[in-house]
């Protein structure tokens, strides 16, 4: 299995399909963003070649993102190899939940198993001004059809933005007192072009807490206190679902990381909030053998950094969180 040189051992591996997206969220890219033409990302033969890899190496479980995933051409058939790898047990997705109505289905059919959908308040109008492009109606029908479809227990990520949603967080909450869904409160993190807007309008993990109890009245703890990936567990006493707090800003979680990045253009990142990378698909296009890449993505893990330096001021600004894959 592969291991960092502090012992963490990394076996879960996530793989943003595609840089570009079928939304615009403020606190993820600009309007008009500039995508990287498409001859320079990993096409289906090589993206698959590398995940048999990363198997081999141990890693078993991974999670689709992007960008938009759903709007990757083939995703069903690509989730359907992917899900077909051995060594492969888990496998999730990460999306904004737009083409769920028609896609969750065939998903599920191929091998999905879950998916984390990104919903940051059941306010049209905020939901609107957020997205720039979306609407509420449409991620609201794909949330209903992943769990018809069984892509089940329906995860929902929320990221928290003041005067944006802010206010929105105890109507979210209060979805988990009738669905067993885990809302997820999502501390902004500051990286790419958009930096300004993610360190002025962030909100802690604390304050949405207090908003929530103060609404609903005190929260227990659930999962028995442990972590459930990044998340903090609590719930509403008699819920059905969880509430969970994300707070990668003012408690990161890097001391229990188990994850390495594969970007869309086959960069192996090896922190979400760090720019070092290592480039697997130049070697892969020169024709390096298995054992070469392997050693490649063994040295790159190895050399994986302790933790991100936000508290030191430290931002990454080579890429956006649609880049890298949330
Ligand atoms: N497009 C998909 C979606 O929105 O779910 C997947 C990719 S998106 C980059 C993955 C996750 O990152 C989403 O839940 C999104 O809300 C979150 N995200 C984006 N920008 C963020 C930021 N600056 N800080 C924290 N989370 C962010
Ligand atoms: Fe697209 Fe997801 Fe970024 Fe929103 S958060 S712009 S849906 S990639």
């Amino acid at each position: 299995m592969a291991q960092d040189r502090f012992g963490r051992q990394i076996h879960y591996l996530r793989i943003s399909l595609t840089d570009h997206c079928n939304l615009r969220c403020l606190y993820c890219m600009p309007e008009q963003m500039i995508f990287r033409p498409n001859h320079e990302m990993l096409q289906d033969q090589e993206l698959l070649l590398l995940v048999r890899i990363f198997a081999d190496l141990g890693f078993d479980k991974i999670r689709l993102t992007g960008g938009e995933p759903t709007i990757r051409a083939n995703i069903v058939e690509l989730v359907r190899s992917i899900a077909a790898t051995p060594g492969i047990e888990k496998l999730t997705m990460t999306t904004n939940g737009v083409l769920l109505g028609k896609l969750a289905a065939p998903l599920k059919a191929a091998g999905l198993q879950r998916v984390n959908i990104s919903l940051d308040t059941l306010n049209p109008q905020h939901f609107r001004t957020l997205t720039r492009w979306g609407t509420f109606e449409q991620v609201w029908e794909g949330i209903r059809a992943a769990e018809s479809a069984g892509l089940i227990p329906i995860k929902i990520n929320t990221v928290v933005v003041r005067g944006y949603n802010d206010m929105d967080v105890v109507d979210l909450a209060r979805l988990t007192l009738e669905h067993p869904w885990q809302v997820r409160f999502i501390e902004m993190m500051p990286f790419g072009g958009v930096t300004e807007l993610q360190q002025s309008h962030v909100v802690s993990m604390t304050e949405v807490l207090a908003r929530i109890e103060s609404a609903l009245g005190s929260l227990e703890v659930a999962n028995d206190g442990k972590l459930d990936g990044e998340a903090r567990l609590f719930r509403v006493p008699g819920a059905a679902g969880e509430i969970g707090f994300i707070s990668s800003v003012t408690a990161p979680f890097c001391a229990a990381c188990t994850r390495a990045r594969l970007t869309a253009d086959g960069k192996l990142r090896l922190c979400l909030l760090r720019p070092k990378e290592v480039d697997l698909l130049a070697p892969l296009r020169q024709g390096a053998n298995l054992e070469e890449l392997k050693k490649l993505i063994l040295d790159g893990v190895w050399n994986k950094p302790w933790g991100h330096g936000l508290a030191q001021g430290e931002i990454a600004t080579n890429r956006t969180m649609s880049e890298i894959g949330g």
